[in-house]
């Protein structure tokens, strides 16, 4: 199942649990709209063959298609969920998504025994059925292009989402230095300024905003100063890069406009706004996500055929370049807490709970 947002590399991570179950030996069924798929049954859960996922490695989005399902937050939600997986015959699922996915998985896993008593209590299932099907294995895997997820070094999408804020950003170059222009440029990434960041690296912006640093208490001199000296050094474009979440979160008052104004009216340059938006999301993955979606869907099935019903539900990371597994739950307490920091505005615990990481 892909759930949540969608991120380039989720048909990537698709293909390679479907191919690596057929080839260990089991059935593979894709769930199809996310948990909407669960909780609907029916045709929204398919058997998946080989041949069904040939040519989804360089396709971006996903194919099986994602969504967000508010059924699914409530017990009776799972309760329909719970009810289709064993009539489909399926004992273990592997859900690519963002936090909100892997903690509903995690639920869902947690209360397994209690929602089979109630479906065998209201005879939609027999006891044979809740004999054969008393464990779920829930094995997740991080797709999200915002890179927000702890204990793992990329999450499936994040260097695609990256290499298409850069091609974005060199073609804004070519016309800000013809006209001599500055553009501050606002991309996508929630409370997590990755993507602001490395997009500033590899693009050489003059300046950046990103959640979890504020900008100092004179930031708006100190952009000005740096940007003039540029300018003074020859430097015919300028390019400002805002996180979508730090004028959200942590600078209340730095918005796009707020720094577009300065431009224009403290250093005169001619200044644009571009809000990259939803391009960012889409298109072909990387050759880095196939890779990693590639590797890491091979190691789910290798998760879900060694689990035990005492191992707790991994998360498939990737840290300094190895696949490993990581406790799931503690992953996403580990994302959440980063989020509730910067919420709070309390910028030098985000600081080092992502040095943590
Ligand atoms: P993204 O990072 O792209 O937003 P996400 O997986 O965090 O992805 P959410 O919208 O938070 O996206 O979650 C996707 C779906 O997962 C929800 O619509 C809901 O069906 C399910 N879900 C999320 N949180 C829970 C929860 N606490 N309990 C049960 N189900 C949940």
């Amino acid at each position: 199942m892909t759930s949540g947002g969608d991120a380039p590399g989720m048909n990537g991570a698709v293909r390679a649990v479907v191919r690596m179950s057929i080839f260990m030996g089991c059935e593979a069924y894709a769930i199809y709209e996310g948990y909407e798929g669960l909780v609907q049954g029916g045709s929204l859960i398919k058997q998946m063959h080989w041949d069904d996922v040939r040519g989804y490695l360089s396709e971006g989005g996903t194919l099986i298609g994602t969504a967000r399902c508010k059924a699914f937050m409530e017990r009776p939600g799972r309760l329909q969920g719970a009810k289709h997986m064993v009539m489909a015959g399926i004992d273990a699922l592997v859900i690519c998504g963002g936090d909100g996915s892997l903690t509903g998985a995690d639920k869902f896993r947690k209360e397994w025994p209690g929602l089979l008593d109630e479906l065998v209590a209201k005879k939609e299932l027999t006891a044979e059925q809740k004999r054969t099907y008393q464990h779920l294995n829930i094995v997740g895997l991080v797709g999200s292009i915002d890179n927000d997820m702890s204990s793992t070094d990329a999450t499936i999408g994040c260097y695609s989402s990256l290499a298409r804020i850069c091609e974005a950003i060199d073609c804004i170059d070519a016309t800000a230095e013809s006209h001599q222009r500055a553009f501050v440029i606002e991309v996508m990434g929630r409370h997590c300024g990755w993507l602001a960041l490395m997009a500033g690296v590899s693009t050489s912006a003059d300046f950046i905003f990103i959640p979890e640093k504020p900008p100092s208490e004179n930031w708006e001199a100190e952009m000005c100063s740096i940007i003039r000296r540029h300018r003074e050094m020859g430097k015919r474009k300028t390019i400002v890069i805002v996180a979508e979440g730090a004028h959200d979160l942590a600078l209340g008052k730095v918005t796009p406009t707020r720094v577009k104004d300065l431009l224009s009216n403290d250093l005169k340059l001619d200044t644009r706004i571009t809000t990259l938006g939803h391009v960012q999301r889409g298109g072909r993955p990387c050759a880095y996500d196939r890779m990693l979606s590639t590797l890491q869907g091979v190691e789910a099935v290798r998760a879900v055929l060694n689990a035990t019903p005492d191992t707790p539900s991994p998360v498939i990371c990737v840290i300094e370049n190895k696949i490993v597994r990581k406790p799931l739950l503690k992953a996403v307490e580990d994302t959440l807490e980063v989020a509730k920091a910067i919420e709070a505005k309390d910028f030098s615990r985000a600081m080092h709970l992502r040095d943590a990481e």
